[in-house]
């Protein structure tokens, strides 16, 4: 696969990166033959790719029997294995993402390795419990028979994992994945080129071929992967590509599961502690650079709280990030924005909202060169701006004021059902109309985003924001069929009443049982 062309005078200096392994740079002389040689390259690689993905996924499917009768302590030791490795590679995992995008240390201990970690441990404090047949009760229809629900690994699965935490939401997945007993093919994202190579090596060390296959590589990767019958497809990226996914699992009928985005509304209500819940907006909203699905999307505050809260928010941004007077800059807890075309997306956004009268209440500061964007406040920020609009995806922040709750919940109704909804205050009644009167993936109160790292919930969005759950119990699930077994006794049965021919004594006992219904 072709990746950049850099031209120089008389030198051509490519980027190619094959399926699964690392990027090449090639220096070419210019000359006519040139492009006929890029060209050649290009669809020879194309070619190698669509062949590699294929065979390894035939192969997958054949020697998945074996994984699917093996006992779960089988599943239990590779967990342990991937234990293992990440604890040891911790220094490697922290510096892939640095390298990705300058992400603290200290932030891929607790949002990228910490939540992983905790993934596998509830696996396996849990799996013989989560995976044991169950035995269901028979129904007056049902008496006499017996039935239980069998978890089986649904096959060979497809984990597609975004940038944004690129260990974490490929990684995550992949033990619930595993747990359930499954053969995986994963697809990291290219945007964090290191951690992707990284998690693949990581895979190569761990894991054997038929147990998970790393797929490095950009949209035409995905779209060869998509084009198989996969068994599950477990996607987590943006709204748009999640339709992509869906529209090509249909042509297989595969079962997805989408962990999508969107704006997650943030309610300030007039009886919340307005220092408190600024320091936990600005902490969940700013680390790894606003680059969160789940960060606060934008806020609305009480028309009595607003003031309050932006002093607040004026004052926590500098303490948690690094200090004021352009100090964020040179300060390592502050991440970088990925890549240049997300970085001029964020200022284009900024521009549009403060061209549409957007107050700058602190931030805004941009180095293009470092990809250093610093957090912004916005407030009297129009509805017809893009911020209000689009997912931000970065450190802007708008803040939006209002009177009654009557505004917001008709302004969240109208809009898609987002990934989550955070409400701080201490009024019950507020925050359970609230909770009852909008739908979202997920709701968290006087906090935002922990949610996420509460093992024993499920996690993702309601339609636009996403389609079923992961995390635990509900991953295990994701990549499980609850399979029903249902064992008929010998002899005479409750059925046998019913069978046709439909005499007037059979019509009778219809009748007599439906009465008791
Ligand atoms: P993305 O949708 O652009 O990419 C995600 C993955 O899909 C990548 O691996 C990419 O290579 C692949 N992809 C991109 N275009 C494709 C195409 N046309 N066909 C097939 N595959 C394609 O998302 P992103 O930019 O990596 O991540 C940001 C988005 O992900 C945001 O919308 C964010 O809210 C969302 N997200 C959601 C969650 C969640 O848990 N719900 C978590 C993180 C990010």
């Amino acid at each position: 696969m072709l990746r950049q062309c850099y031209r120089c005078v008389n030198k051509v200096n490519i980027r190619v990166t094959p399926v699964n392994s690392t990027p090449k740079n090639l220096t070419l002389e210019r000359n006519g033959r040139l492009f006929t040689t890029l060209l050649l390259m290009t669809i020879i690689e194309r070619t190698t790719a669509q062949s590699d993905i294929s065979k390894r996924f035939e192969e997958k499917k054949t020697v998945f029997q074996s994984l699917k009768i093996e006992p779960v302590s089988a599943r239990k030791a590779r967990l342990r294995k991937l234990r293992t490795w990440i604890k040891a590679n911790q220094a490697a995992l922290r510096d892939a993402m640095y390298r990705d995008f300058r992400k603290p240390a200290a932030e891929v201990d607790t949002t990228e390795i910490l939540p992983v970690l905790d993934e596998i441990k509830q696996a396996l404090e849990n799996l013989d419990r989560w995976a044991k047949t169950k035995k269901v009760d028979a129904s007056l229809t049902m008496l006499g028979t017996r039935s239980v629900i069998m978890y089986e690994p649904k096959g060979v699965c497809l984990i597609i994992s975004p940038w944004n935490y690129p260990f974490n939401l490929s990684a995550g997945p992949l033990v619930s994945a595993l747990a359930a007993g499954n053969a995986v093919i994963l697809k990291p994202s290219e945007m964090t080129p290191n951690t992707s190579t990284l998690i693949s090596k990581m895979c190569k060390e761990v894991f054997t071929e038929n147990e998970v296959t790393v797929f490095e590589g950009g949209t035409e990767v995905s779209q060869e992967l998509l084009k198989l019958p996969f068994d599950h497809i477990f996607f987590t990226g943006s709204p748009s590509v999640g339709k992509i996914v869906m529209k090509a699992a249909a042509e297989n009928l595969t079962s997805v599961t989408l962990e999508l985005g969107g704006k997650s509304p943030t309610l300030v209500l007039p009886s919340a502690n307005a220092k408190e819940a600024a320091q936990r907006i600005a902490v969940t909203k700013f680390i790894n650079n606003g680059q969160t699905c789940i960060a606060p999307d934008y806020v609305f505050a009480h028309e009595n709280i607003v003031a309050d809260l932006i002093k607040n928010l004026k004052e926590e941004i500098p303490v948690r990030f690094g200090g004021s007077d352009g100090k964020i800059k040179t300060s390592p807890d502050y991440a970088r924005i990925v890549n240049e075309k997300h970085f001029s997306r964020l200022s284009d956004l900024l521009r549009d909202a403060e061209s549409k009268g957007a107050t700058v209440e602190t931030g805004g500061q941009l180095d293009f060169s470092q990809r250093f964007f610093e957090p912004v406040v916005l407030s009297n920020v129009s509805n017809a701006s893009r911020v209000m609009e689009e997912e931000i995806f970065g450190p802007i922040l708008p803040i939006v004021t209002y009177r009654s709750l009557d505004e917001v919940v008709q302004y969240i109704n109208a809009r898609p059902k987002p990934l989550a909804l955070y409400i701080f205050g201490r009024k019950k009644s507020e925050i359970n109309r609230v909770k009852k009167e909008t739908s979202s993936g997920t709701v968290c109160i006087n906090d935002c985003a922990i949610q996420f790292l509460h093992p024993n919930l499920p996690f993702g969005g309601v339609n636009t924001s996403g389609i079923g759950k992961s995390h635990g119990y509900y991953g295990f699930l994701a990549f499980s069929n609850e399979k029903p077994v249902l064992r008929q006794r010998n002899g005479l049965t409750a059925f046998r009443f019913f069978y046709p021919p439909y005499t007037p004594g059979v019509q009778r006992m219809i009748g007599w049982i439906l009465k008791l219904f």
